[in-house]
C-alpha cells in the first residue's frame, strides 16, 4: 500500500501512470501537501503570523500565541528520504535506551516508522511512563500530547516536540481566558452552592485534545479529563457531582457522548466564546445538562453522510466506522463509532473478509489497510487531506532533533510549568479512577 506521503506526491506530480498502478486515483486538499513542512515554518517567520499550514486545518485561524518552529538547517531539507531514515535510525541506535520515540496513529508513515510505541495521545503518555530510564521522550505528535506527556513523565526527562509548529487547531479552539470569562459568567448565574443531592452547579470536563492550562483548570475546579475511549464513563462521573457539565472544547464528542446516554439536544445548548452568554440565554444555561464549548476537529469534520450514502451504494454490506469527533449526523448514520483504539480493535476482531469504511484521519486508515490486506479498507472521504498539524512533523525533523540529543543538546523541549501540571495531574489521576 502506498503512503499518504507517497501517494500525495504521486498525485500532486499529476504522475498518473504511476498512480494508477501504485494508489487509488484520489485528489488532495492542497497542493502545498507535497512541500517540505519548514516551508510554512520560514513563511509563518516572514509573515509574522502563525498558520496552520496546509490539511484539514488550513482554514482555521491560528492564534497569535501559537509557538513557531525556527529554521530546520539545510542540510535536513536537502537529505533524501533514504538518507534521513538512515540518519534517525544511527542516532536511535547511537542513544540506545537513553531516548524513546513515540509516534501517533495519524502519523505518516515515514515518521512511524521510527516509533518504539504507536498509539492515541494517552496510549502514548502512558507508553512513555513504562521506560522510566529514557532521558529523552521525542513526541511525534501535537503540542497538547507532548505538555501531556511531560505532565505524567519524571522531572528529570525532557519531553522533545519535534517541530514546535504541530499545534492542533482544536485544541487552539478553547484557550485559558474564554474558559475562564465563560466559568465565571457560569458562576454569576448559578452560584457555587450545591444541590439537595450534594451536586454542585456545573462541573468542567476537557477533553483529552486540550492545553495543558485547560486540565490544570479542571483539576482546579472539581473537573476532569476524558478521552475520545472513556468519555460516557467520564460524562457519568461528572453528573454524579454536579447537575451539569461545562464540556471543551469538542462538541461533537460532547454531544455525541451525551445523546448517548439520553441527554436531550436541547438540553446540549453550544457556549461561543466572546458572545454575551455564549451566543445562548440564561434561562436556556439553567435547564442546560451539557454546555458544549463551539470547538471541532477539522479533520474529522470533513465526514458527511453523502460519503457514508455513496459507501453504501458501492458496497453492499459495508461496516461503517467513524470517530465520534465527527458531527452527529455523522454518527447516526454509521454502523459504529468509536475511538481510533476501538476502530483498531474492530478491525481486528473480524475474522471473515469484511469491506470497512473508516470516517478517521487518512493516515492511520491506510495503515490499517496495509496491515489488513484481508479486508478491503478505505477512508470515507475521497480526498486525501490529513490533518495539518501532524503533518509538520517530518523525519527532517525527528534526525534533527535525534542528532541534537547525540551531540548533547536537547531542542525543541516541551516544559509545563508546576503550577499548571499539578492541577492538570490531579484531573488526570480522577479520570483514571473514574470506573464505568
Ligand atoms: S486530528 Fe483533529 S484533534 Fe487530532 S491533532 Fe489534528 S486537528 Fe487536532
Amino acid at each position: 500500500m502506498t503512503s499518504v506521503a507517497t501517494a500525495i506526491n504521486l498525485i500532486t506530480r499529476a504522475d498518473a501512470e504511476r498512480l494508477s498502478k501504485e494508489a487509488p486515483a484520489a485528489s488532495t486538499c492542497s497542493s502545498d501537501l507535497a512541500k517540505g513542512p519548514w516551508e510554512f515554518d520560514a513563511a509563518e517567520a516572514l509573515r509574522g503570523l502563525p498558520a496552520y499550514g496546509p490539511g484539514a486545518s488550513s482554514a482555521d485561524v491560528a492564534p497569535a500565541s501559537t509557538p513557531r518552529q525556527g529554521q530546520l538547517p539545510q542540510e535536513y531539507k536537502d537529505a533524501s528520504d533514504d538518507e534521513l531514515r538512515a540518519r534517525i535510525h544511527a542516532a536511535k541506535q547511537t542513544l540506545g535506551d537513553r531516548v524513546v520515540v513515540l509516534g501517533h496513529f495519524y502519523q505518516r508513515d515515514e515518521v512511524v516508522e521510527h516509533a518504539d510505541f504507536v498509539g492515541d495521545s494517552f496510549q502514548l503518555a502512558n507508553a512513555a511512563l513504562t521506560r522510566p530510564d529514557a532521558e529523552a521522550i521525542v513526541f511525534c505528535g501535537v503540542h497538547f500530547m507532548a505538555e501531556t506527556a511531560d505532565i505524567l513523565s519524571r522531572e528529570d526527562q525532557a519531553v522533545i516536540l519535534p517541530n514546535l509548529a504541530a499545534g492542533c487547531s482544536m485544541a487552539d479552539m478553547a484557550d485559558i481566558d474564554s474558559v475562564q470569562q465563560c466559568w465565571d459568567q457560569l458562576e454569576e448565574l448559578f452560584g457555587t452552592e450545591p444541590d439537595a443531592e450534594g451536586r454542585v452547579p456545573v462541573i468542567p470536563v476537557t477533553y483529552m485534545n486540550s492545553s495543558a492550562a485547560l486540565k490544570g483548570f479542571c483539576g482546579e475546579h472539581g473537573g476532569i479529563v476524558c478521552t475520545s475511549s472513556n468519555a460516557a464513563t467520564v460524562l457519568e462521573w461528572a453528573f454524579e457531582r454536579a447537575q451539569r457539565v461545562l464540556f471543551f472544547p469538542d462538541q461533537h464528542l460532547g454531544r455525541n457522548t451525551a445523546k448517548a446516554m439520553g441527554v436531550p439536544l436541547e438540553q446540549m445548548p453550544m457556549w461561543s466564546p466572546r458572545k454575551p452568554w455564549g451566543g445562548t440565554d440564561p434561562e436556556t444555561l439553567r435547564d442546560s445538562r451539557v454546555i458544549l464549548w463551539h470547538g471541532f476537529c477539522s479533520v474529522h469534520r470533513r465526514f458527511n453522510v453523502a460519503q457514508i450514502d455513496k459507501a453504501r451504494a458501492e458496497y453492499p454490506g459495508v461496516r461503517v466506522i467513524v470517530h465520534p469527533e465527527c458531527p452527529m449526523e455523522v454518527v447516526d448514520a454509521a454502523d459504529e463509532y468509536g475511538s481510533t483504539d476501538y476502530i483498531r480493535k474492530a478491525i481486528a476482531a473480524a475474522t471473515v473478509p469484511t469491506v470497512f469504511a473508516i470516517g478517521t484521519e487518512v493516515n492511520l486508515v491506510n495503515r490499517l489497510a496495509a496491515e489488513y490486506p484481508q479486508h478491503t479498507i478505505f477512508c470515507l472521504d475521497p480526498v486525501i487531506c490529513p490533518c495539518s498539524t501532524m503533518y509538520r512533523i517530518h523525519p527532517g525533523y525527528l534526525a534533527w532533533v535525534l542528532e541534537g540529543l547525540v551531540e548533547g543538546e536537547v531542542r525543541n523541549r516541551i516544559e509545563v510549568a508546576a503550577d499548571v501540571a499539578e492541577p492538570a495531574r490531579v484531573a488526570l489521576e480522577r479520570m483514571l479512577a473514574a470506573r464505568p
